[in-house]
């Protein structure tokens, strides 16, 4: 990427981290919070369309509420997301608004967008945001939002909004200045990764060894974020937003990790299936079911070694291959009780199996997605038999 090169994307998520915003003792840091929105301003002058996951409500409620340092209670944890999000829209409003930009904010849960029809409803209203040139303001619905059905930390909550509006570019904004091999503070060996090409289970083996952040989402979250993102064709950048005027410091060049979309084309659906966060069950398939995935054949059953979970047709299963490596994301076409009986057999025997007959494959092409290291890298599935 070149030196002001933000301009050139089309579409913009910025999330920005609660320790960028929230100082413990003085509460929201205004002045940077200035800065970033004359970063938006300025993006947005230049035709960039921009929107912001902002996390910060938890951290800015406990001072508003004058809660003790320390861990909360659930509900405490809510009644301070309640009125930190009220301040924290606020400041949003404001900052934006001394550009002339509107704010709207827009408070997601989980099934927000893994169902697919309040999926494409969520979709719409941002959409519609932007198209009368305001900034959504995302969060996650922390108030009503419980430990089962949350997102948690808004690095993926962040990378499942990009791919939803399709995004060309995701930007996270932290205290890590970007990935490095080994954990910098420790290893003098260090390097710090400038371009990542795919996120391979090499890189992958790297997030355990970045240096921690304060708030939720720790390395291994931003990695989940980017195989969302690189997977939908959303590029992803990592970088600190500790210094003034965040955004325009990636225009002047300081230092970001860039994490490069997967091109191949991916259609809507395909996003959607793909961005599922939790999945129901897992298939592992043999190498040879693998090749034919690649080749964009549909999974057969022949080729399902075991069947794990208690997934129903039509719910999310992750594809594994036999190192036990997630290669493929798919919308089951069987039932997982019914999916155990035909596992191994040929399609021509389910009938006979189940008594009746359904479809032949386990998982539909349609319905499948190939994860980026796997479509793009022919090595890295190759690599691991070594
Ligand atoms: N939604 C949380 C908040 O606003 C933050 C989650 C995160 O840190 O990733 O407080």
């Amino acid at each position: 990427m070149t030196i002001g090169a933000l301009k050139n994307y089309r579409r913009i998520v910025v999330k920005i981290g609660s320790a960028l915003l929230v100082d413990r003792s003085h509460g929201l840091k205004q002045a940077w919070l200035a800065g970033l929105g004359a970063d938006i301003a300025a993006l947005q002058a230049q035709g960039v369309e921009v929107l912001v996951v902002s996390s910060g409500a938890v951290a800015l409620g406990r001072t508003v509420l004058g809660l003790p340092a320390g861990t909360l209670k659930l509900e405490e944890s809510q009644a301070a997301a309640a009125a930190g999000q009220i301040a924290l829209a606020k400041a949003y409003a404001d900052v934006l608004g001394a550009h002339n930009i509107m704010a709207g904010q827009v408070l997601l849960t989980l099934s927000d967008t893994e169902e697919r029809r309040r999926y494409l409803n969520a979709r719409a209203t941002i959409e519609t945001l932007l198209k009368l040139k305001a900034v959504p303001v995302i969060n996650e619905n922390d108030t009503v939002a419980t430990n089962e059905i949350r997102y948690g930390d808004n690095d993926r909550l962040a990378a499942r909004v990009a791919t939803m509006i399709g995004a060309d570019l995701l930007i996270l904004l932290s205290d890590i200045d970007g990935l490095y091999t080994a954990p910098p503070h420790k290893d003098p060996n260090a390097r710090f990764l400038a371009v990542v090409e795919a996120i391979t289970p090499e890189i992958e083996a790297m997030a355990g060894a970045a240096a921690s952040e304060l708030s939720r989402g720790g390395m291994k979250t931003k990695l989940d974020a980017g195989k969302i993102a690189n997977a939908a064709g959303t590029a992803m950048i990592i970088t600190s937003g500790t210094r003034a005027n965040p955004l325009a410091a990636i225009d002047r060049g300081e230092r970001f990790s860039l994490f490069k979309a997967s091109h191949a084309p991916v259609s809507a659906w395909k996003i959607w299936i793909s961005g599922h966060l939790d999945a129901a069950g897992q298939l592992v398939i043999d190498d040879g079911a693998l090749k034919a995935l690649k080749s964009g054949k549909s999974l057969l059953p022949a080729g399902v070694r075991e069947v794990h979970g208690n997934f129903q047709r039509g719910d999310t299963v992750a594809i594994l291959n036999m190192q036990g490596r997630e290669v493929a994301r798919g919308l089951a076409g069987y039932d997982a009780a019914d999916a155990v009986r035909i596992a191994g057999h040929k399609s021509s025997e389910i009938e006979e199996i189940l008594g009746y007959f359904a479809r032949s494959s386990m998982v539909h092409a349609n319905d499948l997605v190939i994860r980026g290291a796997y479509r793009q890298n022919e090595d890295v599935f190759e690599g691991e038999h070594a």
